[in-house]
């Protein structure tokens, strides 16, 4: 990660040396504008978070219900389309594709005779309508910790040993390196399960990067069952990784493995507004929020089975609301403000992938982006999670924020470990200085107990949701917005 030098010009001092009787004031301030942003998150989240809006899945009535929502409120606070296309005002279209796993097994030909894997035992998974893999060689490239030849495995069927976290890359170099499928050894007839399962849900990519590799999952028992001598293979594979550490071993059997797969294309949207700024060329500052959530996810025959979403993420979304409102009440600023609803973060961040890969405007124009996901979880005066820390050039201005504040920051473990779990990933993994600020951050016990409750659930309702961490964090934004917004109180040092 590159970093940028930067400055912060000199901080209008007065708020931090008030006298008693102007801080009393400042207090009462407060006071009133805590209210009245509670006021207004409660009830743009009710609106957000109601089964009118069906969970707000991409694709759905809901995504029409809720960015319609959204352009309204913004247009009222007066703010433009931001998409910068005047062929797609307001709603930059995002290209999806959703896959059902449908059927798909796994054959093996081992001396002439066929082995049918059972399917509890084996399972296919494609982003392809339909795949099929005939004859091809199989090659046994244990956990491919060191990498293998191309020439080993092109062309062929890759066995890979499992390893939990490791898999993943490994499989995906494997298909670089031109294998035509591969299978992944699991040790438990639940893993299949549970994969098959996943599969056979409906989800999103990116239409421009849909997976068509063909990716086999079978239990390590029924590959020793089907392949005589299979524990000596492995072995003798140990073996030669001594010699070599990116030895594999083919293997005399071929393999037949068939997947099918319903696959849809899906048009959804992000929405993009902005507040225009006097000096537009000083660059531009984002809040983002993802508008989607599941739609229906709670379980066959349960009486609820839609998904609000009431802080996963009708919180975020009513809070870049409500700064728009302030600070277009607050402005003309220096630069541009663009607001920017997400969809189909809940499917891996493809909103905010496909506005990092087609932005309105130039990515290194953007001094600072503040993404609000999950935002309604702790109370008044709790610690302040920062995500992001380390990685911007912001962190000064963001001490500073949270010292003004009086209040703490909370755990940075905590915090990191949802640092590639949040829209702003996208966007600093491209040298964007995106940052999350929140108060749900700061509180392990309050977010644990979120996680493993109403989190992705048909309980994460507005009943009992916790405003008031949210609404300090919102008042705590504003002014670090108007801070960033304003080229005197922060530039960015020249590239
Ligand atoms: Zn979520």
């Amino acid at each position: 990660m590159m970093f940028t030098r930067f400055r912060i010009a000199a901080l209008a001092a007065a708020a931090l040396t008030v006298s008693g009787c102007a801080s009393t004031q400042n207090a009462r301030d407060f006071e009133t504008q805590f209210a009245l942003a509670q006021t207004a998150l409660a009830e743009d989240i009710a609106v957000l978070a109601s089964d009118e809006f069906l969970g707000r899945r991409p694709g759905t009535e809901g995504e029409i219900k809720t960015l319609d929502f959204m352009e309204r409120e913004l247009k009222r606070a007066g703010l433009v389309s931001g998409t910068n296309d005047p062929a797609n005002p307001w709603r930059a279209p995002v290209g999806l594709v959703t896959t059902v796993a449908q059927s798909g097994n796994v054959i093996l030909t081992i001396e002439g005779s066929e082995v049918l894997l059972d399917a509890s035992d084996a399972t296919v998974l494609t982003g392809s309508s339909r795949a099929l893999v005939e004859g091809a060689e199989l090659v046994y490239v244990g956990s491919a910790a060191a990498g293998v030849d191309a020439d080993a495995v092109s062309g062929k069927v890759a066995i890979l040993q499992g390893e939990p976290g490791k898999s993943p890359a490994r499989r995906a170099k494997l298909f670089d390196q031109g294998a035509i499928a591969v299978i992944t050894l699991v040790e438990t007839q639940n893993s299949i399960l549970s994969l098959r399962n996943s599969a056979g849900r409906e989800r999103f990519q990116l239409a421009s990067s849909v997976d068509d590799a063909i990716s086999a999952y079978v239990t390590r028992a029924a590959m020793a069952e089907a392949i005589p001598g299979w524990e000596g293979y492995v072995e003798q594979l140990e073996e030669l990784l001594k010699e070599n550490s990116s030895a594999v071993l083919p293997l005399s059997a071929t393999a037949r493995i068939e997947a099918s797969t319903d696959r849809r294309e899906v048009t959804s949207h992000n929405l993009i507004g902005k507040l225009p700024g006097t000096n537009p060329d000083a660059g531009a500052v984002l809040m983002l929020a993802h508008w989607d959530h599941f739609g229906e996810c709670g379980e066959l025959g349960d009486e609820d089975r839609l998904c609000n979403g009431a802080a996963d993420n009708a919180s975020g979304v009513a809070a870049i609301i409500e700064l728009a409102r302030r600070l277009a009440r607050s402005g003309p600023h220096d630069r541009d403000i663009y607001v920017l609803g997400t969809t189909a973060e809940e499917w891996g961040l493809l909103g905010a992938e496909a506005f990092a890969e087609n932005p309105p405007l130039p990515l290194d124009e953007i001094v600072a982006a503040f993404n609000f996901d999950t935002v309604a979880l702790a109370p008044r005066g709790g610690a302040i999670g920062f995500i992001g820390e380390g990685e911007t050039p912001l962190d000064p201005l963001v001490a500073q924020a949270i010292a003004n504040s009086g209040r703490d920051q909370g755990s940075r473990i905590l915090a990191e470990q949802f640092l590639q779990r949040q829209d702003g990933w996208a966007l600093l993994q491209r040298g964007v200085p995106a940052i999350v600020i929140s108060s749900a951050f700061g509180d392990e016990d309050r977010l644990n107990d979120y996680l493993s409750t109403r989190y992705h659930s048909a309980d994460d309702e507005i009943e009992g949701m916790e405003l008031g961490g949210a609404v300090e964090d919102l008042l705590l934004h504003q002014s670090l917005i108007e801070q960033v917004a304003s080229v005197e109180g922060y530039s960015p040092a020249a590239k």
